[in-house]
């Protein structure tokens, strides 16, 4: 078997030791003469994982007590359909900063439920930086502020929390959830797809004030409904039992390897490692995003020469380093780096970039 460091951008690379138990539990999950994933989702195994996965998750990341933790499926996407629905009355402002293709996203779906204004949009300058925040135009009495946390193809990061004053903020955080210490209490909602830092993908988190889930919101469906939702304990329907599982697995290893501040600190030095390269590089490596809002998770970069491209990425395969080819929307390459990818991976990487400019430059 050989297992490459693997820079996808999500579904991502998860924590060897999660696959093992994984792998080790498939076929009987304790006791229980089945997989967990043959299991009823109202039986007492599958009851006890689910239980267990926001314990824990309220532990990683110190959710207070008056947030609600809701599970869903249908991706960050179709939560951020369900956001105006569920947190705007109809034809009501709600604000978008617009800091890349997630957020441009987040804007999209929005639409058809709010009078969705673009309180800054970073396109002009191709998402290259955040807007600066006197230049943002919000509305007195919007729903709420919607804002892209890490935007995974630009590689652009909020590295602080906008202040909006009475109006709740609300962070998609599908590719930085658990990359550091955070105070949600900053946030009305915060929510992410699990593929990147939580798990596989299949299941999506949202944590949201429980004084936002008092909000009427709009006509809509029970089970688009996170009040009725947060009621059933996120099972509605039948839930996405197995990526509960393997979120609640991953979330488990994060705890142990210490938690949020562990990885923050690790997460700073990968990143430091793979744009030290690129900013050394003397321009055969290219990195445009302003320094100050750089991504840790998502390093985006470009060789000066595309026809360089195509061997990059092959040789870059030869030595166990896979899935670097850029968003297809911005193309060149893109490394990944978020919890679960080792410092010895963003290393290797490290090199391999040093010894083929070395051969190419
Ligand atoms: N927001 C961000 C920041 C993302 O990176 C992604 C997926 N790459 C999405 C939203 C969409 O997530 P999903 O595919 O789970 O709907």
């Amino acid at each position: 078997m050989s297992r490459a460091f693997n820079f996808s951008a999500g579904p991502a690379t998860l924590p060897e030791p999660v696959l093992r138990q994984a792998q080790a539990e498939m076929l009987e999950f304790g006791n229980a003469g089945a997989s967990i994933v043959e299991l009823s989702h109202r039986g007492p195994e599958f009851i006890a994982v689910a239980q267990q996965t926001e314990a824990d998750l309220r532990k990683l990341l110190s959710i207070p007590d008056d947030y609600a933790v809701i599970f869903t499926s249908g991706g960050a996407t179709t939560i951020q359909a369900l956001l105006p629905l569920n947190f705007a009355e109809a034809g009501q402002a709600a604000d978008y900063v617009v800091t890349g293709h997630w957020g441009k996203t987040a804007l999209k779906q929005a639409k058809p439920y709010v009078a969705a204004n673009v309180a800054a949009n970073g396109e002009a300058g191709g998402y290259r930086s955040i807007p600066a925040r006197g230049e943002w135009h919000l509305s007195p009495d919007a729903a709420y502020v919607h804002i892209t946390a890490n935007e995974t193809i630009h590689g652009v990061e909020f590295r602080d929390i906008p202040e909006t004053g009475k109006v709740p903020l609300v962070g998609d955080f599908s590719s930085s959830i658990a990359s550091e210490p955070l105070d949600i209490r900053k946030f009305g909602a915060i929510y992410a797809g699990a593929q990147k830092n939580l798990g596989p993908v299949g299941i999506s988190v949202l944590i949201v004030d429980r004084e936002l889930l008092e909000r009427a919101g709009q006509p809509r469906a029970d089970i688009f409904d996170y009040r009725s939702q947060l009621k059933a304990e996120s099972m509605l329907n039948t839930p996405p039992s197995w990526n509960w599982y393997m979120l609640g697995l991953t979330v488990k290893w994060m705890l142990d390897e210490g938690g949020v501040a562990e990885f923050a600190a690790r997460n700073a030095r990968k990143a430091a490692v793979l744009y030290d390269v690129i900013d050394k590089s003397g321009g055969f490596y290219r990195n445009e995003v302003e320094a100050a809002v750089r991504s840790r998770m998502n390093v985006p970069f470009f060789l000066f020469d595309e026809a360089l491209d195509k061997p990059f990425l092959k040789e870059a395969a030869a030595a166990g380093l896979i899935s670097l080819k850029g968003h297809r929307a911005l193309g060149g390459m893109r490394a990944s780096i978020y919890n679960a990818m080792p410092e010895a991976g963003v290393q290797a990487l490290a090199d391999f970039m040093k010894d083929f400019q070395a051969r190419n430059g």
